[in-house]
């Protein structure tokens, strides 16, 4: 996947984690496991789910139980870490956190998540707010369609159909 430009950002985000639960009403211990997590999350730039990030790290083997995941992955976003997308059937998450705002193209297809940047949209989101005296906060504009892969997959079976 194409990485957009990261946002410089003053703390890693283990110590952001770190700070936003030692903040808690009722501060919380920052356990191995939730270390783990955010160490392999912050590796790499994607769109995960949560059952996905499990297999995932499994595979590599991490301890790791699924009611923490679940609890862990609401807190990231909580501490404002993760971004969380509803796509319909699936829920994702991608880095928030030194990461630059974008929109996405979700292709039904094949599930893939297209990242783009476009000030236009930006532009007119800010006119937006500002008719309606909203302060804007962050967006997140989900597109949806066919990608150029399935597109091209498509026209190709339908070709081969007429043959
Ligand atoms: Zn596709
Ligand atoms: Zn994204």
């Amino acid at each position: 996947m194409n990485m957009l430009p990261a946002v410089e950002v003053s703390q890693t985000p283990e110590e952001k984690f770190r700070e936003y639960l030692a903040s808690r009403p009722k501060p919380q211990r920052f356990t191995n496991q939730q270390r783990d997590m955010v160490q392999y999350i912050f590796s790499k730039h994607n769109h995960f789910d949560a059952d996905e990030l499990i297999d995932e790290m499994k595979r590599e083997n991490f301890q790791v139980s699924r009611p923490t995941v679940y609890r862990t992955l609401k807190k990231l976003v909580d501490a404002g870490l993760l971004r969380k997308i509803n796509l319909g059937k699936r829920t994702v998450y991608e880095h928030d956190y030194g990461y630059a705002q974008h929109d996405h193209l979700y292709c039904d297809q094949c599930g893939s998540m297209i990242e783009f940047q476009e000030s236009r949209l930006d532009e007119l989101i800010r006119d937006v707010c500002q008719d309606q005296q909203f302060q804007l906060g962050g967006h997140s504009f989900i597109i949806r369609g066919t990608c150029a892969d399935c597109n091209r997959a498509r026209m190709t079976k339908r070709r081969l159909d007429l043959v």
